[in-house]
């Protein structure tokens, strides 16, 4: 396979050997825990023994000493084994709970946290939204009041990744009494005493984990604050960069397989006579969705490129977000209506694709949101 940049040859062997492990290992139980809307702990340290809960992180922790273009590799090929839901878990993981620790953490932080998260012996979960905070991420009310020795939390998280099965969560809550911009922090709370969790039902990513969590009276340590006390809202706006890169990293590497699936049957369908493939209209439609599932492609390497390299991305970070979340929306309903009455069914990948889908334009920040950004970004 030719690498397309910002891939290099060596990114495309590690695709090519991450491709073969998750389609042994992970897609043929896809379906299942789709069904059981749960996928087993095993299969994060079954990822770890093959070093891919760790693809950026340095060897001295337990990492295999990549970089973001070789987590960038994971993501896409995770996106394709045919479950949201489990994609979104071993995601939430790699992708948002553990960059703050690795990014913000003292050595013991990370000899705590992160290295059992790298081994796949501790899973981890990131809790910034609540019930009443969630585009408005600054007027977060879950609150960390001094005491002896530390703090104790109370609050509430919800729509969490990993929520019920999380044994740590790296959490923002107000350490003042006014919280807002320069008022949040972060802290790694343990699951223990105090810490309590309820799996909430949805549309799509069936076999995630996504949950509301309680935090009562829950006291943790001085050592347990990530990064700069009320410095949090930078670490969150550090996080968001990646977080949306992953989705949309996501989104290109499940549109594939669907329109290559899609024409496939499109050309060995007959209707009145003839392939699907050669009533003009599916054959534009299908046209069409090569041409999203290209382009998404294109605008996302562009802004991870730009990512890597350490430009400013924020405009086009934001504008693939927007695109590619749509896109692949659109891609998998047109699917769907190619398969006919067969894509209306439970057992066929459609109607799981549609609804996976959905997520999108809402998880990671808003379509709104990210107009509001770029509203700002191009002095509008
Ligand atoms: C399956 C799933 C998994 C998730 N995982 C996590 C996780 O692991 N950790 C975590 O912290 N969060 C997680 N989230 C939360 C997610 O990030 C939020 O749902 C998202 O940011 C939107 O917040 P909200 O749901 O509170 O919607 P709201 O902020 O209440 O927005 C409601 C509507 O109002 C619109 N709106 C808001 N502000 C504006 C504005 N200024 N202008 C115009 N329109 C506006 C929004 O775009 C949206 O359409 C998850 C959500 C889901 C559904």
């Amino acid at each position: 396979m030719t690498a397309t940049p910002p891939f290099s040859d060596e990114h495309e062997e590690l695709r090519t050997s991450v491709r073969g492990f998750l389609e042994r290992e992970l897609a043929p139980h896809a379906q299942q825990w789709e069904r059981d809307e749960w996928f087993p702990d095993e299969v994060f340290r079954k990822l770890a023994k093959q070093g891919l809960l760790g693809l950026k992180y340095p060897t001295e922790l337990g990492g295999q000493g990549g970089d973001w273009l070789h987590e960038a590799v994971m993501i896409e090929e995770l996106a394709r084994i045919g479950s949201g839901g489990t994609a979104a878990g071993i995601g939430a993981h790699v992708n948002i709970a553990t960059p703050p620790i690795w990014k913000f953490g003292t050595q013991e932080q990370k000899e705590r946290w992160l290295r059992p998260a790298i081994a796949g012996e501790a899973i981890g979960a990131l809790g910034i939204t609540e019930p009443g905070a969630g585009s408005d991420v600054a007027s977060l009310k879950t609150r960390a009041s001094r005491v002896d020795g530390g703090w104790l939390i109370n609050g509430e998280k919800t729509y969490i990744t990993n929520g019920v099965r999380a044994d740590f969560i790296v959490t923002a809550v107000k350490t003042t009494e006014e919280g807002g911009h320069n008022g949040i922090s972060f802290f790694v709370i343990e699951r223990g005493e105090g810490v309590t969790s309820s799996k909430l039902k949805k549309l799509g990513w069936a076999a995630s984990d996504t949950a509301t969590i309680a935090f009562q009276d829950v006291f943790v340590g001085d050592d347990a604050l990530l990064g700069e006390l009320n410095g949090g809202f930078k670490l969150i706006m550090a996080n968001f960069q990646w977080e949306r890169l992953a989705m949309f990293l996501c989104a290109v590497g499940a549109m594939q397989l669907p329109y290559e699936r899609t024409s496939e049957n499109a050309r060995q369908r007959t209707a009145f006579g003839m392939p699907l493939s050669k009533h003009q209209a599916i054959r534009h439609k299908l046209a069409d969705l090569a041409s999203s599932a290209h382009s998404a492609r294109c605008v996302t390497y562009d802004a991870l490129r730009r990512f890597y390299e350490g430009e400013d991305s924020l405009a086009a970070v934001t504008m693939a977000k927007l695109l590619t979340q749509r896109a692949c929306m659109d891609l998998m309903d047109a699917c769907l209506q190619i398969h006919g009455g067969l894509g209306y069914m439970a057992e066929h990948w459609t109607e799981r694709a549609v609804r996976d889908a959905r997520l999108g334009p809402i998880g990671g920040g808003t379509d709104e949101v990210m107009k509001e950004i770029l509203g700002k970004v191009l002095g509008l």
